[in-house]
């Protein structure tokens, strides 16, 4: 076996695959720090008191963490790419770091058993990790816990702000968990957008009516910075196309960040060019027009490349030089120490069993469009091409689009909910699980959405140009041209209505499925049941 030496200088140099060297810690570890693949944070606090010497990184690259649901081709070669630059780093840093990669021939592909086998070969007195992102590996390190005859020392991740027993703190007593009072909570916790007299800048905590412009006549997108793969990332990208070609997606077009340097770029790209007028078109959607002015920084930050800090301060700085404007720096900071810190919380808090939960008891399968793109929808076809090319899609076409579909479609919620886990280049179960199963499809019985986010075609219309060129027609229930949005949208009132009729939010909309006619009712049911047959949806009721 090799051995890194501290100075990062391979004694015995080999290549496990292309240009990456086999890096290999021989026995003699007091303490082993295992990192997983979204824990990439060079500044992680038992990283930093690592010795040189005596200590060591494990890190691992297992097919079963691509395969447990599909992953796309682009989700998996950016999670791999940015480990080995990270391992990378730690070595030029003087650290010892045992790295088992993914074309190794004695690799099992399976996180549990790779575990074990670096443990027995390294010997460790402890072993270490950072409170991982998923109950999933969570119930493992229970298992090793048992298992091991080692300490195992469990850190907290001080890349977020708070940590879930603060946020149990915080929901303790509550009877609803609503995002505004903790997103509250957070800017006065931490000062951010707060002024001396307590109130927020602006007189506003909220910008969100000023900033639900559809593009139409909006300033030209600028493109976001390209990252051109590295010699490391091509040796990657050829090894998840040779070693696991069944894998859903396209690699061509990749040009993620992949290293800490590369995500700050990223970050000063973004705020630079698109944060101004983030704001006011966050919820826009254009054909042709994947990021418009979206920050694409949330892959860099859950595989914590970023700190959420660091992104804070960026966009308020850019507010306090009147680079930004505070509906856009309100509305990007909401996002970031807001919704993505609350929706941490609601997964831990929430307990494993979240994941089973189907309030509105929706069974249907996922149509098979969404590995393909091929459907006449034009906005499903526009959104699911887009997610096939990049692995991406903002967060209104995931939510309106893709989302609202799966919910009024009458789709299971963990079918749904497995595909953006595996489909989206910033997928983690913590951030994928609440989202969906939540936000999207209300199956937690509105712990995270006050309201199921369902739509017709006429939203799509209104904020896209998408119904521009579609076979269908928005604003059509039945019918030949009926929009496919529309007659599901209706057949969900009407199908849901006695649990919706408890949520006032809902009323408006209940009292105009009121007013319609018996015969119009049946002719929604019967053209979303044949829609439902024709996609493949089948049955909303019963077994999965
Ligand atoms: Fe989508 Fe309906 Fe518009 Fe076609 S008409 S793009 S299916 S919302």
């Amino acid at each position: 076996m090799s051995r890194i030496d501290p100075a990062g200088r391979a004694r015995r140099p080999s290549r496990a695959s292309g240009g990456f060297p086999r890096l290999r810690a021989c026995g003699g570890v007091r303490h082993l720090l295992f990192v997983l693949g979204d824990q990439l944070n060079a500044r992680a606090a038992p990283l930093r008191r690592l010795d040189a010497t005596g200590d060591a990184v494990l890190m691992l690259e297992v097919a079963g963490e691509s395969r447990h649901v599909p992953s796309h081709k682009q989700r998996t070669a950016l999670f791999l790419s940015a480990m080995r630059h990270f391992a990378l780093e730690l070595v030029r840093r003087g650290l010892r770091v045992h790295y088992v990669p993914l074309d190794d021939p004695s690799n099992t592909q399976s996180l549990d058993s790779e575990l074990r086998r670096a443990v027995d070969e390294l010997g460790p007195e402890q072993l270490h990790l950072v409170h991982p992102g998923e109950w999933r590996v969570m119930r493992l390190v229970e298992h090793w816990r048992r298992d091991l005859t080692i300490p195992i020392i469990l850190h907290d991740d001080d890349h977020f702000l708070l940590q879930p027993a603060e946020f149990a703190d915080w929901a303790a007593g509550r009877r609803r968990l609503v995002l505004e009072h903790f997103y509250r909570m957070m800017r006065r916790r931490h000062g951010i957008l707060i002024r001396d007299d307590g109130e927020p800048e602006g007189g506003r905590w909220n910008y969100d009516a000023d900033n639900r412009r559809p593009y139409r006549d909006g300033p030209p997108p600028a493109s976001p910075i390209r990252f051109e793969p590295d010699a490391v990332t091509r040796d990657i990208i050829h090894l998840v196309s040779e070693r696991l070609p069944d894998l859903p997606g396209r690699l061509d077009q990749f040009s993620w960040p992949v290293t800490r340097r590369a995500a700050l770029r990223a970050l000063r790209d973004f705020v630079t060019h698109r944060l101004p007028t983030f704001g006011p078109y966050q919820d826009a959607m254009v054909a042709g027009q994947p990021f418009l002015f979206h920050s694409l920084l949330s892959p860099a930050l859950n595989l914590k490349l970023l700190d959420p800090r660091e992104v804070i301060d960026a966009a308020l700085v850019a507010w306090r030089h009147g680079r930004a404007p505070l509906q856009s720096v309100e509305g990007f900071i909401r996002q970031v120490l807001g919704w993505r810190e609350f929706i941490r919380g609601v997964y831990w808090h929430a307990g494993p069993e979240y994941a089973a939960m189907n309030g509105l008891q929706q069974h249907g399968r996922l149509p098979e469009f969404y590995w393909t793109g091929r459907t006449d929808a034009r906005c499903l076809k526009l959104c699911l091409e887009q997610v096939l090319d990049h692995g991406y899609g903002h967060h209104i076409q995931r939510l309106m689009v893709t989302g609202n579909f799966a919910l009024i479609a009458g789709v299971h919620p963990r079918h749904i909910s497995d595909w953006y886990l595996g489909m989206y280049v910033d997928a983690v179960d913590w951030v994928t699980l609440p989202n969906t199963l939540g936000m999207v499809m209300h199956a937690d019985g509105g712990l995270v959405g006050t309201k199921p986010y369902a739509a017709g075609g006429r939203y799509i219309d209104k904020m896209s140009d998408y119904c521009r060129g579609c076979l269908f027609d928005p604003t059509q229930r039945t019918g030949p041209r009926a929009c496919p949005f529309t007659t599901f949208y209706w057949d969900f009132l009407e199908r849901n209505q006695r649990r919706l009729a408890r949520n006032p939010r809902m009323s408006v909309v209940l009292q105009s499925l009121r007013r319609m006619r018996e015969a119009e009712i049946d002719a929604i049911r019967a053209a979303a049941r044949a829609t439902r047959a024709r996609m493949g949806i089948g049955p909303i009721e019963g077994g999965s």
